[in-house]
């Protein structure tokens, strides 16, 4: 299925929040999320089934979303999904530019790339390999790993990356069992770092 970016002066948001971004490089960061609706990659484990969907989305211009933005006084922005490179979002990061905030980018790079970011998040999906581009241009990989399989998946693409920022993230459902396993794996292949999602256990949005 080839999706191309649709025309995006709108986007089909599913919520948007002020809140710490939990996991990865930028954990503890203030940040706020502007979850966008839709993805087309369908990742078994995803625990953001609701994205899928347009269908519970509200259409809004980013000037509404980024006039929000500014009123909660923050200053970084996380773009997330859903898989948000299903929309051209070079009107968004143009929009947050002209206002002085940081965009951070997180997806699974199943799509064409747009948008000029600040920070790319890349965490590949294995229904949909990332398109080419976002190896180069990722500032970090964070891999989910469910069982000891998704470490092979993981190292397929270090050669590939241009940055060394590199993560194991225990998807969350499955992290009593996985996580010590994670641990061990990184004692014995330290250049992974353990990403874990802090939010969900500090129980902040
Ligand atoms: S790419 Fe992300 S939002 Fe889409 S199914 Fe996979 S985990 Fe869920």
């Amino acid at each position: 299925m080839n999706h191309q970016p649709t025309k995006a002066d709108r986007l089909p948001i599913r919520e948007e929040f002020y809140s710490l971004q939990g996991e990865g490089y930028n954990v503890g960061m203030s940040a706020y999320f502007i979850r966008i609706a839709g993805c087309n990659v369908g990742c078994e484990f995803c625990d953001e089934k609701q994205s899928w969907t347009i269908n519970n989305a509200k259409q809004k211009n980013i000037e509404d979303i980024v006039f929000k933005i500014k009123q909660n006084k923050a200053i970084n922005v996380v773009v997330t999904g859903g898989e948000p490179t299903l929309y051209n979002l070079k009107p968004l990061t143009d929009c947050l530019k002209a206002n002085n905030l940081v965009s951070f980018l997180e997806t699974s790079g199943a799509n064409d790339l747009t948008g000029d970011w600040d920070w790319i998040c890349l965490s590949p999906k294995k229904k949909m390999l990332p398109k080419q581009i976002f190896y180069d241009k990722a500032d970090e990989l964070k891999v989910v790993i469910e069982n000891e399989e998704d470490f092979v998946f993981a190292e397929s693409f270090v050669d590939k990356m241009k940055t060394k920022n590199l993560y194991l993230q225990p998807q969350w459902g499955k992290k009593e069992i996985i996580t010590p396993i994670i641990i061990d794996y990184i004692k014995k292949n330290p250049m992974w770092k353990l990403s874990i999602q802090i939010h969900k256990y500090i129980e902040i949005a």
